[in-house]
């Protein structure tokens, strides 16, 4: 195992399908850890506490900031997300690669301090595609959906910031694509 692990960031408009590709990633690669972050939106059904986020009120949140417990934080469709410190570098210190799904404003965080990262930021094949995708996951009513393709957009004029922009047509090729770059920065030559 590496001394130190590296970051493997990726970023995208919300239901571009970074769940599904982050969860592939980590079923084949023993080697890499998700980042569990904390966030102060509630939980939706299905989600479970310490699983997908740690969930936490926005007192909370706001004095773990104050505390200086994440590596970056952003607000995101009206809640606060953020990376906890203590665990990402306890994971990076063991040898673990560190896969974490956030916004573009904590990327930028992360490629100041962490210029070594993987960025990956996903496109969708097209808008009205991500469209569908966001009411078929029909998680959210329909003022969300509408916030979420207005944050695409803004969200995608960033992805110029990224060494690595990738189109998810199909899952199973995406997963590859990002597989195999993440093998030739991790092991060159
Ligand atoms: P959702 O509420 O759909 O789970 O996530 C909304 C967005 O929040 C996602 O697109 C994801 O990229 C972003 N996000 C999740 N965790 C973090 C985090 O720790 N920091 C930042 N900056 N964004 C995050």
């Amino acid at each position: 195992m590496n001394k130190q692990g590296k970051l493997i960031v990726l970023s995208g408009p919300s239901g571009v399908g970074k769940t599904s590709i982050c969860q592939k990633i980590l079923n084949l690669r023993s080697d890499i850890r998700y980042s569990v972050s904390a966030t102060s939106r509630p939980m939706r059904q299905g989600e479970k506490n310490n699983r997908e986020y740690i969930f936490l009120t926005q007192p909370e949140f706001k004095d773990w900031i104050e505390k200086d417990r994440f590596v970056e934080y952003a607000w995101v469709h009206g809640n606060l997300y953020g990376t906890p410190k203590q665990t990402l570098e306890n994971t990076l210190n063991k040898g673990y690669h560190v896969l974490m799904d956030i916004d573009v404003y904590g990327a930028r965080v992360l490629m100041q301090s962490n210029p070594d990262g993987l960025y990956f930021f996903i496109i969708p094949p097209d808008f009205a595609e991500l469209e569908q995708r966001l009411i078929k996951r029909n998680t959210d009513k329909n003022e969300v959906i509408k916030n979420r393709l207005a944050k695409a957009f803004e969200e995608l004029s960033y992805k110029n910031d990224y060494k690595y922009i990738i189109e998810n047509r199909d899952l199973a090729r995406t997963v590859q694509e990002i597989l195999s770059i993440i093998e030739k920065e991790i092991n060159p030559g």
